[in-house]
């Protein structure tokens, strides 16, 4: 039996704020202040606001991850958030898994750019998977509690890996049935304060 808890973690929309980096490159190459949306475009992409066509979307955002370093540049959502990460990951009560679907064509360095990211924030030698498959993943990996901001990967979760417990992080876009249906986090304090709970 494993001794520590393995606690997984999503990237963009938990702890990165790709949505900030990704709106000023938006406005920047599209000359626009705001977004417009449509229905059909959140359904789509499932989880994010933008309020932008589908095609200006999917070319802007392809322009956008070819920035050089933009993975490395891109802020985090919350300090307090990263502090607390950093304090658990030195309590070594842990075990730390991330993993982000972040795969974009063409940009070959991305998980280099994602290891400098988490190495400026004090976040060392954690595994790192780039992976769509986040339920399987989680599975093969063992993973008891996986946070993260997408509808799709927590009903991914639920699907392919049974012992994992999925963790919602609130965010204006997560629909209302993943609020009710797995424990909800308002930030990384209480997402511990879940897991905490229930080993
Ligand atoms: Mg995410």
């Amino acid at each position: 039996m494993k001794d520590k808890p393995h606690i997984g973690f999503d990237l963009d929309g938990v702890i990165a704020d790709w949505i900030y980096s990704y709106t000023k490159h938006s406005h920047k190459v599209n000359g626009t202040k705001t977004m417009r949306t449509t229905d059909s475009d959140i359904e789509q992409f499932s989880l994010y606001p933008w309020y932008q066509p589908r095609d200006e979307f999917i070319s802007t955002i392809k322009s956008w991850a070819k920035q050089p370093n933009v993975f490395v540049k891109m802020p985090h959502i919350d300090s307090s958030d990263i502090n607390y990460l950093r304090a658990m990951q030195n309590l070594n009560a842990y075990d730390i898994s991330f993993i982000t679907a972040r795969n974009p064509p063409g940009v070959h360095d991305v998980r280099e750019q994602t290891r400098a990211w988490l190495d400026k924030r004090g976040l060392h030698d954690h595994p790192l998977y780039l992976s769509k498959n986040k339920g399987e993943l989680c599975d093969a990996l063992g993973i008891d509690f996986f946070i993260d901001d997408s509808d799709n990967n927590i009903e991914d979760i639920i699907l392919h890996s049974p012992k994992t417990v999925p963790v919602a992080m609130n965010r204006s876009y997560v629909s209302k049935s993943t609020k009710r249906s797995v424990p909800t986090a308002n930030n990384l304090v209480e997402y511990f304060g879940i897991v905490r709970s229930r080993l």
